[in-house]
């Protein structure tokens, strides 16, 4: 499933297409994906250019010249790929077979790029758990999918001081605390694992510790913070290497694999040069939890 930075990777991957162009018209090969898609789709977009391409949470926000915009989300499986006549529509040698198997493309933009060259946005979707929206602009805020949305990690409301007003008096573990979208919106499982074991933060202490009696960060509070930026930052770096031969190979925007540091490794040293500990697995509301119960406390 992508997280946040994959999220974030794609966007950043289709806005050099996307945004500045004129949809010339939209495919649509399925009336839903994981939910109908909106009436008049294809009509409502036709015709209209995308001024800008955003991110909030794992959404992905086309802002369209009508006034609507258009909402995208990848679900379990969903991944865009890029196709115009530089690129040609050969596989190469980067291609995923999964994503290239056209019984699975269920929307294709068809573009006229800001530089007036024609290209295709395709979405390809197997599991079918992505959807599509348009909503309009002055209602997004207030939509379902945003109201109750807490925090972007990666904007500039995450501090020490934002923690510890989101966490302080909160008895439920840390970890839970992390994923609860309604405080941080868009951090998942992996990262939070990650930065937890950067920080030497257990996953199991009370989320209400990371603050004073009234309410102040503590150090650790702060050094969560940054440390949450930079694990997030520092997949968004290797994805955007990866992206680069995707894209000079075949226009796919996928999935990227990075090396973590803690999560998946049960059983394997922590990688902390001082530390002797090992990883351990302990399962928290359903979810496998990664961390060095010596060096995380
Ligand atoms: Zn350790």
């Amino acid at each position: 499933m992508p997280e946040l930075p994959e999220v974030e990777t794609v966007k950043r991957g289709l806005a050099p297409t996307f945004e500045g162009a004129k949809i010339s018209s939209v495919d649509q090969n399925r009336p839903d994906l994981r939910f109908p898609f909106p009436e008049n789709f294809s009509k409502r977009l036709s015709g209209h250019r995308v001024t800008t391409l955003s991110r909030r949470s794992k959404y992905l926000l086309a802002d369209i010249d009508s006034g609507d915009v258009l909402i995208m989300h990848l679900g379990m499986s969903g991944s865009f790929r890029i196709e115009n006549d530089v690129l040609g529509e050969t596989p190469g040698e980067f291609s995923h077979a999964r994503s290239k198997n056209p019984k699975h493309d269920h929307v294709v933009f068809h573009l006229q790029t800001q530089e007036n060259t024609p290209a295709r946005i395709v979405y390809n979707d197997p599991r079918r758990f992505g959807f599509m929206d348009l909503i309009a602009r002055p209602k997004l805020s207030d939509h379902a999918y945003f109201k109750d949305l807490g925090l972007e990690p990666l904007g500039n409301d995450l501090s020490g001081e934002t923690l510890a007003q989101l966490f302080a008096g909160r008895k439920s573990p840390l970890k839970a605390a992390l994923l609860n979208q309604k405080l941080i919106a868009g951090l998942g499982n992996i990262y939070v694992c990650e930065a937890l074991w950067r920080t030497g933060l257990s996953p199991k202490r009370v989320a209400g510790s990371l603050a004073t009696g009234t309410g102040k960060p503590k150090q650790k509070a702060n050094e969560l913070a940054a440390h949450i930026r930079s694990t997030l930052e520092d997949a968004i770096k290797a994805g955007g290497s990866s992206l680069k031969d995707h894209t000079q190979a075949d226009g796919s925007l996928g999935y990227f694999q990075h090396s973590f540091a803690v999560y998946d490794r049960e059983g394997e040293a922590c990688r902390k040069p001082e530390c002797s500990g090992t990883v351990s697995r302990l399962v928290q509301s359903n979810r496998s939890t990664f961390y060095c119960p010596r060096c995380q406390t």
